[in-house]
């Protein structure tokens, strides 16, 4: 393929490296952006350099737009173009319905739907025809099979309604928008030793977490050739847990 270019929101670990080191891997040039590990996502951006790609880490914390935004633009000064953007930064609060605060609730929504629909919008300025937009929702947006997750939930279920209406919006420039809801997948933020995983494996069909380079397989079946016609679609990856 000629050069082509791809955003990972959260690259400098779990899933959101694995997402940037495949995609490296493709062929692609990455940008990632992370909100505190500089040294980690340094570190993911050096791998992809030594294949052999351009890559650049960025700051953008999702709950401040203009760095969401600020992140696309110098993605695209930096690297020349934008064709493929994976909105996959996210947070994973949970706890009983009666002890959320409203400030907990926007700032879920802010980092997950909020900077998701900022980071779509400041993409599509730039995509090409033949662009991708992918977001990492969860299967919780889907079906919750345990309390304490409610907003959570709430938060990645606005992603389907983004990826549906980012598809008919772009669909006439060629530009596809995706969501993968990754089930339960070893990471920092949910690691498959952790003392709730037994519960979480037990709520799938194969009785496994994922791994994060599966979600990364997914997204990047999307962002290549054998993705060009699918569009508004939510593609779970979670071992069944959604069946
Ligand atoms: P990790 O906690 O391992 O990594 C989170 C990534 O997001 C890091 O790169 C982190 O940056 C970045 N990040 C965290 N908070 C912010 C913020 N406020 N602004 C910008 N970036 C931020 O998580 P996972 O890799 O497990 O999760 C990735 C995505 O997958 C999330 O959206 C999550 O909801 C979703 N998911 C995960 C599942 C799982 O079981 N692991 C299941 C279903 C969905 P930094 O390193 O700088 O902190």
């Amino acid at each position: 393929m000629g050069r082509k270019v791809a955003l990972v929101t959260g690259g400098s670990r779990g899933i959101g490296a694995a997402i940037a080191r495949r995609l490296a891997a493709d062929g692609f040039d990455v940008a990632i952006t992370y909100a505190a590990e500089a040294g980690r996502a340094a570190a993911v951006a050096a791998e992809a350099e030594a294949l052999g790609r351009r890559a650049l880490a960025v700051r953008a914390r999702a709950e401040d737009a203009g760095e969401v935004v600020a992140a696309v633009e110098r993605t695209v000064a930096t690297l020349g173009r934008l064709d493929v953007v994976v909105g996959n930064a996210g947070i994973a609060p949970y706890g009983p319905l009666e002890d959320v605060t409203l400030e907990e609730v926007d700032r879920v929504l802010a980092v997950h739907a909020r900077a998701s629909f900022v980071l779509a919008q400041a993409a599509a300025r730039h995509l090409p025809e033949g662009g991708r937009i992918i977001m990492i929702g969860s299967s919780l947006a889907e079906r919750v099979p345990y309390p304490d997750w409610t907003l959570y939930a709430m938060s990645k279920s606005a992603l389907v309604g983004l990826t549906k209406g980012l598809a008919r919006d772009l669909g006439s420039r060629g530009i596809t928008a995706n969501l993968v809801h990754p089930g339960s997948t070893d990471t920092e933020m949910n690691p498959a030793d952790g003392p709730g995983a037994d519960e979480e494996r037990s709520y799938t069909a194969l009785g496994r977490y994922c791994s994060p380079e599966d979600i990364a397989a997914t997204v990047a079946h999307l962002a290549g050739e054998g993705g060009r016609n699918i569009t508004g679609a939510a593609i779970p990856v979670d071992a069944g847990v959604s069946t």
